[in-house]
């Protein structure tokens, strides 16, 4: 498969947002039936050429099919089609009752802000492109869709995909790198959804700041797992490397290292290496496993120079191939400060970090900034309820990883450095739509009798 992806030329990014905009404006984008269509034509994009799409998938990342079926197609063909069946509930203004004014009639409306602006990542190429667009569409607004270059092919095969279902006055798919998604950040959006690292992140938030634009920022950071010391090692073991195996690690609340009271850290250790045999029983990088690969060899160096200046012990893995292939690596007895500490690792690294006891676990996930999940792998209530009220995080998941992104009912996002704003179901539809409060004062109302026009009366409050 070809990796060339043709980049959308410069001097056309301004006619498309005022496209756009001129769309927008005429209220085409407004109808539920349109949404509707538009969302229903989304979930038969990806179900109707879920082989070309995974193909390009593999092509970029070398993910095994069921993991591209499970993480990037079911979930974004099957969730368009829900948004188009929520749309009448969604849209729904809601009526408050003002208390004291019940004559009052009041309505908060919700409307689309507007044009949008989606920049997207490489590690889930088709997820976290649609995902958002699924918000966009079901809110009202249009919308430019900036995949990641990395991704050439599956960002190729999207650009393609794309005006054969959706329509263009609405939605345009932009293919470039960094001087295109500059340009597009000059022009005045209504809101800009961005994925990615918080680099990025911060260029985005500045760019928007010129012209307050609200931003969602869905950003990264390293997510930590505590261990409870009467958590059973096996179970934990299973369901750590199950989120760290997945996209060979390169998911934005993989678990990044793990914090286990050092009494139980050779059992962890154990149990996790045990796990890797059953999960790769011919090693991780035979050509028959179901692991993928490192999106390119720019990480797959920074993730090998991390692993060269550990002051850990590699206790499993450690073994590569080619300019993309990282077996699952075990790291223990890491100490702070270590090179595996200093950033979000991105890889399918695991450094096992002993603590003294769950509280100076607690400690540690508090001394760095909030991570995007915190795991806890607990069945002590007290001990999760303490968790729960002493740390602080995107989200918050009990004894498994990665799953609270099949919670699509539940809003999912960052906190601080991980970021800010919601998506999945609703959330992803309230994040681009204004609530437009409107209030029609009956004419036979009068709002605060003696107070609204002058001369004011005396001792019309007794307070
Ligand atoms: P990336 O390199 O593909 O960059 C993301 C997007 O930013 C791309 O579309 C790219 O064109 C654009 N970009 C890059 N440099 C830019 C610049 N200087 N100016 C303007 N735009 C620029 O992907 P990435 O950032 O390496 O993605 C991985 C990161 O994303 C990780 O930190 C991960 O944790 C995070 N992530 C977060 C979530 C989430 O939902 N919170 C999901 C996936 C990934």
């Amino acid at each position: 498969m070809s990796t060339e992806l043709k980049y959308t030329p410069i001097d056309q990014l301004a006619k498309i947002h005022e496209t756009l905009n001129a769309t927008f404006r005429s209220g085409k984008t407004l109808p539920l039936d349109y949404r509707r269509q538009q969302l229903l034509q989304l979930s038969r994009l990806v179900a109707e050429n879920k082989d070309a799409i995974s193909a390009a998938v593999v092509a970029d990342l070398a993910k095994p099919q069921l993991e591209i079926l499970m993480t990037e197609l079911v979930p974004m063909a099957t969730r368009a089609a829900d948004a188009a069946k929520s749309l009448e509930e969604w849209t729904a203004p809601e009526k408050p009752a003002v208390a004291g004014h019940e004559s009052w009639n009041v309505t908060v409306n919700k409307v689309p802000k507007g044009v949008a602006l989606i920049i997207s990542p490489w590690n889930y190429p088709v997820h976290l492109t649609i995902s958002p667009l699924i918000g966009a569409i079901a809110a009202g607004c249009p919308a430019v869709i900036k995949p990641s270059e990395n991704t050439a092919n599956t960002s190729r095969v999207l650009a393609e995909l794309f005006p054969k279902y959706l329509d263009t006055s609405a939605y345009q798919l932009v293919n470039g790198g960094v001087p295109e998604t500059t340009e597009l950040l000059k022009l005045p959006w209504d809101h800009i959804f961005y994925t990615g690292n918080g680099t990025v992140g911060r260029i985005v938030a500045t760019a928007a700041a010129k012209h307050l634009t609200p931003i969602t920022l869905e950003l990264g950071g390293q997510c930590p797992v505590i261990v409870d010391p009467a958590y059973d090692m096996k179970i934990a073991a299973k369901r750590i490397l199950f989120g760290k195996g997945l996209n060979a690690g390169q998911i934005c609340n993989a678990p990044n290292h793990v914090l286990v009271p050092v009494e139980k850290q050779a059992e962890l250790v154990e149990a996790l290496k045990a796990t890797l045999k059953e999960f790769y029983p011919n090693g991780a990088l035979d050509k028959s496993s179901t692991y993928g690969r490192i999106i390119n060899p720019n990480h797959f160096r920074r993730i090998q120079g991390l692993l060269k200046r550990t002051q850990g012990e590699i206790v499993f893995g450690g073994a590569v191939e080619g300019e993309r292939g990282i077996e699952p690596t075990i790291v223990q007895n890491v100490k702070a400060g270590d090179s595996l500490l200093e950033d979000e690792i991105f890889g399918p690294i695991l450094p096992i970090v002993p603590v003294a006891n769950v509280d100076e676990a607690i400690e540690w996930v508090n001394r760095f900034p909030h991570a995007l999940t915190l795991y806890a792998f607990t069945e002590d209530e007290a001990l999760k309820k303490k968790i729960l009220a002493h740390t602080n995080s995107g989200g918050l998941t009990f004894n498994h990883t990665f799953m609270n992104l099949a919670a699509d009912e539940a809003p999912f996002g960052g906190h601080g450095a991980s970021g800010h704003g919601y998506q999945h179901g609703v959330y992803s539809y309230k994040t681009f739509t204004h609530l437009r409060t409107s209030l029609d004062m009956p004419s036979d109302a009068e709002a605060f009798p003696g107070f609204t026009y002058a001369p004011y009366a005396q001792g019309v409050v007794d307070y």
